[in-house]
């Protein structure tokens, strides 16, 4: 692979070539094995895919600028280093091939992904733990539609969304009991995050600040949009909070210093 080349150079190569093949689906991430870590009864794998339209369609239909801007699928961690000379990395192809095998291949593409859940399942009772997946990692897509939820119910899927709609599905009970949403606020959807939390669901919002080993988070246990903020950042099973229209509170991650998308401590009480 040459990753000297542009992403849209080598997403036109892999669709020439059909070649959307990547070892696995599900993975981890930091804040997964810290879950896992911290969260000892769970084991839980991620889907990670192009975010907004970087494969060329859009998996984040419900973004906003400041979202797109920020977006942790290409500022934070492994995708957002490049050794010197290459233009793109190992970790944003193997999400640009997935997400080419989603679009182009998705028979084969949900093929794989039940096989991989059903590994999951295997090796999760082998080790008396509850198996838990995050299928939207970078996307917001309607993965309510892959039927994987009805087929596995031991496992607990969970996703933020963007997505005022599927929202209010998930709080009226519509979606199967094994899938938990979490709304993620953007300051183009504040009016929308305040009705979200009005009517008892959890928003994830991004503060502007980094964590830090010598002091605790200022906004933990302080109100945002008039509703009292919890730590996010421990763990990632979104499930586990406190449920009743909490502010999910993450700190700042990612090489971006300042963008309106993170909100400022001024707006917290
Ligand atoms: S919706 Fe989420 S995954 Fe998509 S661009 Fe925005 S922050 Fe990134």
């Amino acid at each position: 692979m040459d990753l000297t080349k542009s992403l849209d150079f080598i997403k036109k190569d892999l669709i020439n070539n059909k070649d959307f093949n990547t070892s696995y689906l599900l993975g981890s991430s930091a804040k997964i094995e810290l879950s896992n870590k911290r969260k000892t009864k769970y084991i839980s794998k991620i889907l990670y895919m192009s975010a907004a339209s970087r494969s060329g369609i859009n998996m984040c239909p419900f973004s906003t600028k400041t979202c797109r801007d920020v977006c942790l699928g290409h500022t934070s961690g492994h995708a957002a280093l490049t050794k010197n000379g290459d233009k793109t990395n190992l970790v944003e192809v193997a999400r640009l091939k997935r997400s080419l095998f989603y679009i182009n291949d998705r028979e084969n593409f949900l093929k794989k992904l039940k096989n991989e859940v059903k590994n999951l399942v295997k090796y999760s009772k082998e080790r008396g733990l509850k198996p838990v997946v995050r299928l939207n990692g970078t996307t917001d897509l309607l993965v309510e539609t892959w039927g994987v939820f009805k087929e596995f119910p031991s496992v607990k899927f969970y996703d933020y969304t963007k997505s005022k709609s599927r929202m209010i599905q998930f709080l009226n009970g519509k979606f199967p009991k094994n899938y938990y949403l979490v709304y993620s606020y953007s300051p183009e959807n504040k009016q929308v995050a305040s009705e979200i939390l009005a009517l008892g669901g959890n928003v994830a919002c991004v503060f502007d600040e980094k964590k830090s080993k010598k002091r605790k988070l200022s906004y933990i246990g302080k109100r945002f949009l008039g509703h009292t903020i919890i730590d996010g950042d421990s763990h990632d099973l979104r499930f586990l909070d406190k449920q009743g229209g909490y502010v999910v509170g993450l700190s700042k991650k990612g090489k971006i210093k300042n963008n309106p998308f993170f909100i400022s401590l001024k707006e917290v009480k």
